[in-house]
């Protein structure tokens, strides 16, 4: 081989930095990785999904952001698979593409009322306050200055942060680097009551517990435990084996037993309860709930003893969604690239130069380290292929650099740095450490000095 192996990872986030971290952390094989992205930044859900008051999380920018600086590692920032560039014109440039681009779109509820002014999905509010440059500056104001209850469905992580930020008061936030039109909404928000509604029990909830505690220690909100607190059924006492789902339970059950909390805000957590219809006029009004049983599996199962629960928003926090992308087989069903290993397959056969890895791989779930994990594999897998002198002369690359078809709408990896020096700059005018630039403009105009 007499050039190197050139690989393009579609996504920046934790599973493409990763993955080109990877790539160029072995000696076997020369490679040189292109990291693509459609947004001006870099770090996809490190940036627009990690809550910004979760500082040690969000550090783990600094350790992607190493890999930028790597030799054989190029960053090509606002340029969108699918619309600049087409990922058949990508085949004839690459030898091989991963396709880390994630899962970012919201899953439904698929009830009555859904789209009623006031029910909102988690996927937007977070995007919102992260400062993603789809989300208008007043996206939420109104939202925020109209609500005094809300319901959060789902009682994920996601659940938590979206309840946590609500529930915090302007002290509480206004250090992070969340843009200044989300600081100032948030603390003109007349949100009093979170209403966390969850399907099945404590001991089936998918937050973990450091997340889960923070709830109880905020200084104005107090969490109540509403109703469906109980773990006294075998599929839960049978889930409390396990040291995490103990943990979860024992935080739920200390604020059952607490009854001298006079914060005056409230996060009233409602187990057991299945929305199934959200009611209202033009706008939300309350949201109705069955009580559920769980069956011996831990399944929820319906009761037929509804009851509404008191509430001017919702917000569906079920999961995120992955989207196809043309040109590459998609599991309608679970939302993901078939693939054996991060190899994508279609028919159950290879395609040859086409990886996958994070959660368009997997689907949306795990901590930001499953990541590396992930994309590893996924790596030894390509890696194992391009051993191989036929994967080469399957795939006849174009001498052509990308470059040319892309031109100078690309942010590199010294425009970032850029962007991330004029965010530096604006959060220190206010004494943060960063303010995030959210809008387009001024991330390429950062970004272009
Ligand atoms: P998640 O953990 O999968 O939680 C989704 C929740 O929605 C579950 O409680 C699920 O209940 C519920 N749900 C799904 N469909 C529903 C329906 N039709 N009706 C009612 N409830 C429904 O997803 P997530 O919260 O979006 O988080 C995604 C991933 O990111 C997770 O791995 C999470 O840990 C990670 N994350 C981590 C952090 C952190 O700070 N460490 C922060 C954010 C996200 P069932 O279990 O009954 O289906």
């Amino acid at each position: 081989m007499e050039r190197a192996l050139r690989v393009a990872v579609v996504g920046s986030g934790p599973s493409g930095m990763y993955a080109a971290d990877a790539l160029t952390s072995q000696d076997d094989i020369e490679v040189s990785v292109d990291v693509i992205d459609k947004l001006p930044s870099p770090f996809g859900l490190v940036r627009y999904g990690v809550a910004p008051d979760h500082v040690s999380i969000r550090s783990v920018r600094d350790t992607l952001d190493k890999v930028l600086d790597k030799p054989g590692v190029r960053f090509l920032g606002n340029v969108d698979v699918g619309t600049d560039v087409t990922l058949g014109q990508l085949r004839t440039f690459y030898d091989a593409i991963i396709l880390t681009y994630g899962a970012s779109r919201d899953r439904a509820l698929g009830i009555p009322g859904e789209d009623l002014a006031g029910s909102i999905a988690a996927t937007d509010f977070v995007n919102w306050y992260t400062g993603h440059p789809d989300m208008a500056p007043d996206a939420f104001t109104g939202f925020l200055r109209e609500t005094t209850s809300v319901a959060v469905i789902g009682v994920g992580n996601v659940a938590v942060d979206v309840t946590r930020v609500l529930s915090k008061t302007p002290g509480e936030i206004d250090w992070t680097d969340m843009p200044q039109h989300v600081l100032e909404a948030l603390a003109s928000s007349s949100v009093t009551d979170v209403h966390i509604v969850g399907r099945r029990g404590p001991a089936q909830a998918t937050w973990t517990t450091k997340e889960l505690r923070e709830l109880g220690e905020l200084e104005q909100t107090q969490v109540i435990v509403a109703e469906g607190g109980d773990v006294g059924d075998p599929a839960s006492q049978a889930a409390a084996a396990d040291k995490a789902v103990a943990r979860n339970i024992a935080v739920v059950a200390d604020w059952e037993s607490r009854s001298d909390d006079e914060r005056p805000r409230r996060i009233h957590l409602h187990f057991r309860c299945r929305p199934v219809e959200i009611i209202g006029d033009t706008r939300v009004e309350g949201l109705v709930v069955e009580r559920t049983e769980l069956d011996e599996q831990g399944g929820a199962q319906g009761t037929g003893d509804t009851h509404a629960i008191a509430v001017d928003a919702v917000i569906r926090s079920v999961g995120y969604r992955g989207m196809a992308l043309e040109g590459v087989p998609f599991d309608e069903r679970r939302n993901v690239i078939p693939n054996v290993d991060g190899r994508v397959v279609s028919n159950d056969v290879p395609v040859p130069g086409l990886y996958v890895a994070g959660w368009i791989k997997r689907g949306p779930t795990g901590i930001i380290g499953t990541n590396k994990k992930d994309a590893v594999q996924t790596v030894a897998c390509l890696l194992e292929d391009a051993a191989s002198p036929a994967f080469f002369t399957a795939l006849h690359p174009d001498e052509a650099s990308v470059d040319a078809a892309l031109g100078d709408a690309v942010v590199d990896a010294e425009g970032w740095r850029r962007i991330d020096q004029a965010e530096r700059s604006l959060g220190a005018e206010r004494g943060r450490d960063r303010t995030t630039l959210w809008s387009r403009d001024d991330l390429l105009s950062a970004a272009r000095g």
